[in-house]
């Protein structure tokens, strides 16, 4: 059967005439499923008993089941959700005291990037995520808030390599961006990559102002190359030459993150190097100490060490800031509850 979040409004428009209904059904189904967070055409209850009855026969809304729901003290929510085919994959609902609400989306089943850090790459990549599974995540999350919260951001920086996936990407940016999709504007949308340059100049070439965040982890080629095994053969320089140009284009700053990792990555003269690096570039630099995950060899920093890492980049002119972890205690940091289920059976949690 077709799925319907795979579909544009155009498509869904020509489908409803080829069923012989009205085009305007489309609109309607399309604002019960995202401005009415409808999970079943059974709640269109403004459309005929017989048409609800037929859609439901003809037409696919949701394709995931959610295996397992966990929420963390801090508000944090995460979905894991099986697909259609039995592949796993993961988003998370980040709640903060500004009242945004941000969507964590995931765009592949594992990741082919393998980072040495990360539980998602440990079992490489699966396969990549259509439009409609990451339009689908956006709405399971969107279903999780109260009836007076709406989805204020959307970060892609769950499981998987975005820019290794981009027209799907680009097609389930578009449904959450338009007015009569999620509405989200394109500035409250962050695209978190390893750092591929010319995907990073084909998301320019897309004229949106997406935000973009692009993944260091190290100052030199070498222990990048040991952090972030795709990125051999792909010089820092040319990645931010390719960020330069992506500013350039957008007119958005660009973030660039760095895990920290004890006694590894954390020396004051790494910070020197970093700094350097990205010196006289309008940048934000987002340190993030690493989150144990069970199986990896590194460590959390001390924070003594992260907060003189952080002064250093300061004291060369950057703008740079700890970014706080969320969901600790419930696996919120990408891939680690879908392996956990890798090892373990599904179930429902608290
Ligand atoms: S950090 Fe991101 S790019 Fe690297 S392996 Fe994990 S999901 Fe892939």
């Amino acid at each position: 059967m077709p799925r319907l979040l795979e579909m544009s409004p155009v498509q869904l428009q020509s489908w409803c005439q080829d069923q012989g209904l009205a085009r305007y059904r489309a609109g309607q189904v399309r604002r019960w499923v995202f401005g009415r967070r409808a999970a079943g055409f059974a709640e269109m209850t403004d459309l005929p008993r017989a048409l609800r009855n037929r859609l439901e026969q003809t037409l696919v809304l949701f394709t995931t089941e959610v295996l397992a729901h966990r929420r963390a003290d801090d508000g944090t929510e995460k979905l894991l959700l099986e697909l259609a085919d039995g592949a796993r994959t993961e988003c998370v609902l980040l709640r903060d005291e500004r009242h945004h609400r941000t969507a964590c989306v995931s765009t592949q089943v594992g990741c082919g990037m393998g980072c040495a850090f990360c539980a998602s790459g440990l079992d490489g990549l699966v396969r990549n995520l259509s439009a409609g599974e990451i339009v689908e995540q956006l709405l399971r999350i969107a279903r999780l808030l109260d009836r007076s919260e709406r989805l204020s951001h959307v970060v892609v920086m769950g499981m998987g390599e975005p820019l290794a996936n981009l027209e799907n990407l680009f097609s389930a940016l578009k449904t959450a961006t338009a007015p009569d999709g999620l509405g989200i504007g394109a500035r409250r949308v962050t695209i978190s990559t390893v750092g591929l340059p010319k995907g990073i100049r084909r998301l320019a070439e897309q004229h949106a102002p997406y935000h973009l965040a692009v993944s260091l982890h190290a100052p030199d080629d070498r222990l990048r190359g040991e952090l972030v095994p795709a990125g051999r053969g792909v010089p820092i320089a040319s990645i931010l030459a390719a960020a330069d140009s992506y500013f350039a284009k957008t007119g958005r700053r660009v973030t660039y993150e760095y895990v920290l990792l004890g006694g590894l990555n954390d020396a004051p003269t790494q910070a020197r190097a970093l700094q350097h690096l990205l010196r006289g570039r309008p940048a934000m630099v987002n340190v993030i100490p690493f989150n144990p995950v069970p199986g990896l060899p590194f460590r959390t920093p001390a924070s003594d060490d992260t907060a003189r890492f952080v002064e250093l980049l300061r004291q060369g002119g950057l703008n740079a800031q700890v970014r706080s972890r969320k969901g600790e205690g419930i696996d919120a940091a990408c891939g680690q509850l879908r392996r956990r289920h890798l090892r373990a059976p599904a179930g429902l949690d608290g």
